[in-house]
Parts: C-alpha cells; sequence; structure tokens
C-alpha cells in the first residue's frame, strides 16, 4: 500500500469517526444541509397539516388494539409536512411513553446525529414516526394484530405526509413495510417499495448502540438515502 492509499484509508476512518461522534466533520466545519431538495409547497399543505393533526388526536385516544391498555401516551409521531424522508420506527419506548413524542430516548438523540451528518432533521425537513403508536409492554415486539390494527394510521400518515422516500430503521418495521422475512442484514442494501414510494432500510439506532459494527453500514445507507433525495 503506498503512503497516499493508507493517507486516504486514514482520512475516511477519521470522517466514520466523526459523522458517528458528533455528525459529518471536516477540517472546514460542518458539512452543509442538504440544499435544491424539494421545500413545503403551498397548494393543499395546510389543509393536509390539519388532517394530519385531526388524525394524530384520534390516534392519542385510539383503543383498537391492546397495547391501548398499558399505554401512557400515544405516540403519533412528529416532524414537518411533505417531508424528504419519513424515517419510520418499531414503536415507543419508555421515554416516548412518557412524552409522547417519538425517537427522544438514547436512540433517538443517536438518530438525530446520523440525520444530521446528512443534512436532514425532524425540525425543518423529515417525519418520525413507528409502525405501533403506543408502547409494547417491556419493549417486546408488536403482535402482529397489533401492527395490523395500527397499520391505517400509517398509511394515511404516508398519504398526507407525501414524502420522497421511507427509511425504516431496524428489523421488525422493515419486515413490515417490505412483506419480507428476511433479517434485516439481509433486507438491507436494497431499495424496496411502499405504497409507491421508495424505501431503504437500515438497522436501528438501538441495535447500533449495541453493536459497534453496524456502524459502517449504517453510514452506507445514510450515503445511499441522500443520493436517492438528490435524483
Ligand atoms: N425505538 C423505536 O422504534 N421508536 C421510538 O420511538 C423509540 C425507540
Ligand atoms: Fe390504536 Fe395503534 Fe395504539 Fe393499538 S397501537 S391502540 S391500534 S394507536
Amino acid at each position: 500500500m503506498t503512503d497516499k492509499t493508507v493517507t486516504m484509508y486514514w482520512e475516511l476512518l477519521n470522517i466514520c469517526e466523526d459523522f458517528l461522534d458528533s455528525g459529518y466533520l471536516t477540517e472546514h466545519g460542518r458539512v452543509p444541509a442538504i440544499s435544491g431538495l424539494p421545500t413545503l409547497k403551498t397548494g393543499g399543505a395546510g389543509s393536509r397539516a390539519a388532517k394530519l393533526e385531526e388524525l394524530h388526536e384520534t390516534i392519542r385516544e385510539c383503543t383498537k388494539c391492546g397495547l391501548s391498555k398499558g399505554r401512557n401516551r400515544a405516540v403519533p409521531g412528529e416532524g414537518v409536512i411533505e417531508p424528504v424522508v419519513f424515517i419510520i420506527g418499531e414503536g415507543p419506548g419508555a421515554d416516548e411513553d412518557k412524552t409522547g413524542r417519538p425517537f427522544v430516548g438514547k436512540a433517538g438523540r443517536y438518530l438525530d446525529k446520523w440525520l444530521d451528518a446528512i443534512g436532514l432533521s425532524r425540525n425543518t425537513n423529515c417525519f418520525i414516526g413507528n409502525i405501533v403508536k403506543c408502547r409494547p409492554p417491556g419493549n417486546r415486539d408488536p403482535l402482529p394484530e397489533e401492527s395490523s390494527a395500527c397499520s391505517p394510521y400509517l398509511q394515511q400518515q404516508v398519504e398526507l405526509l407525501q414524502p420522497k422516500v421511507i427509511l425504516s430503521l431496524g428489523r421488525i418495521a422493515s419486515q413490515i413495510l417490505t412483506e419480507r422475512v428476511e433479517g434485516i442484514t439481509a433486507l438491507r442494501e436494497e431499495t424496496y417499495r411502499f405504497m409507491d414510494l421508495p424505501l431503504i432500510p437500515t438497522y436501528h439506532p438501538s441495535g447500533v448502540l449495541r453493536n459497534q459494527e453496524y456502524r459502517a453500514p449504517v453510514w452506507d445507507d445514510l450515503k445511499r438515502l441522500k443520493t436517492l433525495l438528490y435524483e
């Protein structure tokens, strides 16, 4: 290996470390947010925002499945209308159940860093939600009848939000949305379709926090997502 190649690899490793630790930093500072992506269109977005809020009210009072019994708060999701990416997790955890907001615990803070690294955020251009809107007791996987009962809400969200791309986090969300049975390692690296939109599956941030080996593949998936957004 030449010195130049070694330097190149070393720089690449540093970039990965920077991205995972504090967003994608370079010696010139943070990589600017993506520009040239579609922004909020005026026509119809206002009424869709009102319909979305109505839907979220329905979700907050929903008793369509057994998960309603154990929850403190349902977690409809949050972000912007017409997001570039709709990020879909599995279901609320303890912090989310307490606050009524998605991905606000440790995994959520880590997810925010991933998004920040490619110029995305729930405050400006993304929407974050879950397969089931109420917390499964002890964070167990949602049962098929629970995810089926909840899926019309997700479908209505996709219709109202009109995202450009969907990013599914982890095995459960990815299996349900792709209607496939393989594990997440086999599912990722391909682009699927959900409600006629491109869907990219990746690891769940909680899984990546537990297993450092998933860090590099997640970075690859995020880069693929960013490329797709520019197409
Ligand atoms: N994990 C999820 O899948 N969803 C959340 O909202 C929080 C943690
Ligand atoms: Fe309703 Fe979904 Fe909560 Fe079940 S998980 S009670 S279907 S909102």
